[in-house]
């Protein structure tokens, strides 16, 4: 296997850094990817966290399973772990590379292009050609929190698959995002799985040990590896919408993401600041909770609560 002019052989674990491009402080920004190979032929692979670089809870399960051992002792085929995609991000406690660029809207990437176009370009180039089956570790976002859920094109039966493996308690099938990670990985017939968990800047125990029980399930599933990790049934969510602020106020949930919703069920409030007004969520359908607001004070508009449909 040769990556980026690496040659990596059979049974060997290398760290290789790929140089990208160098901040205004002349500091190199380059992409470190670790490859794990075993004896044998078999499936590689790829497990990335920090596409967005304040998601820190999919960094913490791609470093936390490399931690521990997971990937060691491989039968067959090969991981390589790229635990932090956006290095700018992550620095900066932000989602995006200079000038808001999200590296996940710039894929496949070009060679010359902004910061996080090449950042595309290099992982597109020198690591997915040798893929054969893809995890992308995200968070929630920006005081959202999602409830450990895998994200997968309901159209490509190989990346349902591959969701069905990972088995988190909610799985949401949709479409493909234009210029995204997965959209590039499907056009080169990778299936992946997008995990989401928690929200961004705040680690989250529960969603970090559900992203790594889902990760060593895929590897089980395979034949990767030897083990057992607890059966669970995802729940499977077809279709979705936010429920969104009717109006300005305090939020407070009294639902939160991983309850089950009733019609007309009271979900959360918006208050004034000086008790002059007083306004109930209601649930507008039967559905599943997969994503909540933390924001405790929102605008008319804002995204409440995101609601899954089977
Ligand atoms: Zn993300």
């Amino acid at each position: 296997m040769m990556i980026a002019g690496h040659k990596v052989e059979k049974g060997e674990k290398i760290t290789i850094e790929i140089p990208i491009a160098r901040l205004p402080t002349n500091t190199d920004i380059g992409l470190v990817a670790h490859v794990y190979r075993s004896l044998h032929d078999g499936p590689t692979l790829l497990a990335i966290g920090g596409v967005h670089g304040d998601e820190v809870n999919g960094i913490e399960i791609v470093k936390r399973a490399e931690k521990q051992g997971m990937f060691k002792n491989l039968k067959i085929g090969n991981v390589i772990a790229v635990p932090l995609l956006n290095v700018f991000g992550f620095i900066n406690y932000s989602r995006e590379f200079p000038g808001g660029k999200d590296v996940n809207r710039s894929f496949p990437g070009t060679k010359n292009g902004s910061l996080a176009s090449r950042v595309a370009y290099t992982l597109t180039k020198e690591i997915l050609p040798h893929v054969d089956i893809a995890l992308d570790f995200h968070t929630g976002g920006d005081k959202i929190y999602n409830y450990p859920q895998a994200r997968v094109y309901s159209k490509d039966p190989e990346s349902v698959r591959l969701a069905e493996e990972f088995a988190m308690p909610h799985l949401i099938k949709g479409g493909l995002i234009r210029r995204s990670l997965r959209r590039t990985a499907h056009d080169m017939g990778i299936p992946m799985v997008v995990f989401e968990g928690g929200e961004s800047q705040r680690i989250d125990e529960f969603s970090i040990q559900e992203g790594l029980k889902g990760l060593k399930r895929v590897l089980i599933a395979r034949g990767m590896i030897n083990g057992n990790v607890e059966k669970q049934e995802s729940l499977i969510i077809n279709d979705n919408a936010w429920i969104r602020a009717a109006r300005s106020g305090m939020f407070t949930c009294t639902k939160v993401a991983g309850d089950t919703i009733k019609k007309g069920e009271v979900i959360g409030s918006i208050t004034g600041p000086y008790g002059n007004f007083s306004y109930k969520v209601k649930a507008r359908k039967d559905g599943i909770l997969f994503g909540h607001n933390n924001q405790p004070v929102i605008n008319k508009g804002d995204a409440l609560f995101h609601v899954g449909y089977e």
